[in-house]
């Protein structure tokens, strides 16, 4: 019999989450007791974009090159869309198309606009507001009503919660719809569809759902949301189940996890001032400068807002000042002397990177052993007698490959209660004042789970760069 195999992508899914919660998901039980269940390790940095990325093409970040992330907090995101050219043509449908397999792909994370493989590609434009859809084959895109595809734009409110909620539930049922629709129109080798809704919901819903997040309120009416979420997948994963074709293996991946997003931060580049490897050109009289007042009034203002609960509004008025991104990720402290600075390509998370400028170091120092001294000073860090970092380590012993250099000198993973913050004149460890906005964070292990497919398949996948060998090899038969 010919194999096929129906490869279903949720962005975000947590396997810590399934497993605590088997007993109300028993689909997923399922698939746990015939033992074809485990977490994936995603990618370093734990992000939609270089794990989806590595999925497409096992190509790990230090090699592919697109290291970007999303910031929920920039509403409309007119962010940067990385380029297709580090995937285009090298993903494994590309590479089963050329093989004369026939494809159907929906909603591949990035992967617009689309283009032409050996069989159905359909998917929407990203991180824009006026949505377009794309396929390359216009007959079929015009047979049945589109769900959303692409676009990752949603920003809400306190008081838009219900919306956001009522939204991911229409938007995931039309993309099954849709799904089972193309499914069962014809008859494919490979059926792949991604869907994001899953991660946005955790990311804002989180800390309702959570009664252990210290900003948990209580009695509030989504407190069972995020666990009804995750019911209402699984059963999508019970009927795509009940709906194979003969010979048609099941796979689910996500490309990271999910969990309670960081409650505090540490200011990284606060610690290292404190030791001269980080500076702020400021005047005699710190008071009557323009950058510190900037900076400690960012400090205060965002203290304020988390304290008293002044997000929805803030981050309206938030819009009318320039340069706010900057200014978060202190870059309007920016001098050209530091020797070392938090590095700001990640987002408030535990995982991130310190650069060393090397032209900055004195001559009588060598950039090892600052390097070194860096990481010292961190690794024995401590909050309430506790060490926050689970690892901190030299670039070069975390990941390799040629765009190596766009990684920060130093990379680390915190606690998952510590995540990195840019902040200068203030506590080294504060809390997270973007908490309320954003609740949930990607955790480092996503989901595995296999129906229909051979152990010797399942036993190969250990990370998100296997699903890439792990499709085009159950195929080749
Ligand atoms: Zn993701």
């Amino acid at each position: 019999m010919k194999r096929k195999l129906y490869l279903l992508g949720i962005d975000g899914l947590s396997f810590q989450y399934i497993k605590d919660h088997l007993e109300d998901l028993p689909n997923f039980k399922e698939l746990f007791e015939l033992g074809n269940c485990k977490g994936l390790d995603s990618v370093f940095p734990p992000d939609s974009i270089p794990a989806w990325i590595a999925i497409f093409t096992s190509l790990l970040p230090a090699e592919h090159g697109v290291l970007d992330s999303i910031d929920y907090l920039v509403e409309n995101n007119n962010q940067k869309i990385p380029s297709l050219e580090a995937f285009k043509g090298k993903t494994f449908w590309d590479v089963l198309s050329a093989r004369n397999k026939r494809v159907c792909i929906i909603n591949p994370f990035l992967a617009f606009p689309v283009w032409d493989v050996n069989g159905f590609f359909v998917n929407g434009s990203v991180f824009t507001k006026d949505r377009k859809i794309d396929a390359n084959d216009r007959e079929l895109l015009r047979r049945y009503p589109l769900p959303t595809l692409g676009g990752l734009t949603t920003f809400p409110k306190k008081t838009e919660l219900p919306k956001f909620i009522y939204d991911s539930y229409r938007e995931t049922k039309a993309l099954s719809d849709y799904s089972e629709q193309l499914h069962n129109y014809d008859d494919y080798d490979l059926f792949f569809v991604s869907y994001f809704t899953m991660d946005r919901f955790q990311h804002f819903l989180w800390r309702y759902s959570d009664d252990e997040d210290m900003t948990h309120p209580k009695n509030n009416h989504h407190i069972s949301s995020i666990l009804d979420f995750y019911k209402f997948y699984d059963e999508i994963v019970g009927n795509i189940k009940s709906s194979l074709k003969d010979g048609e293996a099941f796979v689910v991946i996500s490309d990271h996890g999910h969990g309670r997003r960081c409650t505090h931060v540490l200011n990284i580049n606060e610690v290292l001032r404190k030791k001269g490897l980080y500076f702020v050109d400021t005047k005699k009289i710190k008071i009557f400068d323009k950058k510190y007042l900037i900076e400690r009034l960012k400090n205060i203002t965002m203290e304020i807002v988390f304290k008293y609960n002044l997000e929805d509004i803030f981050y309206i008025l938030a819009k009318r000042i320039p340069n706010r991104k900057a200014i978060k990720k202190g870059e309007h402290l920016k001098s050209s002397k530091n020797i070392a600075e938090a590095c700001n390509m990640f987002g408030t998370n535990p995982f991130g990177g310190i650069r060393i400028n090397k032209e900055n170091i004195p001559p009588d120092r060598a950039y090892e052993a600052v390097r070194d001294d860096v990481i010292k000073l961190f690794s024995s860090y401590t909050h309430n007698d506790k060490r926050i970092f689970k690892w901190i380590r030299k670039r070069e012993d975390v990941c390799s490959g040629r765009n190596i250099g766009k990684f920060a000198d130093i990379l680390f993973e915190m606690n998952s209660d510590y995540g990195v913050n840019w902040a200068v004149f203030t506590k080294e460890i504060g809390f997270n004042t973007t908490h309320k906005k954003i609740s949930g964070g990607h955790e480092f292990v996503g989901c595995f789970f296999t129906y229909n497919l051979e152990k010797r398949y399942f036993d190969r996948v250990e990370s998100v760069n296997d699903i890439y060998n792990l499709v085009i090899n159950c195929l080749d038969s």
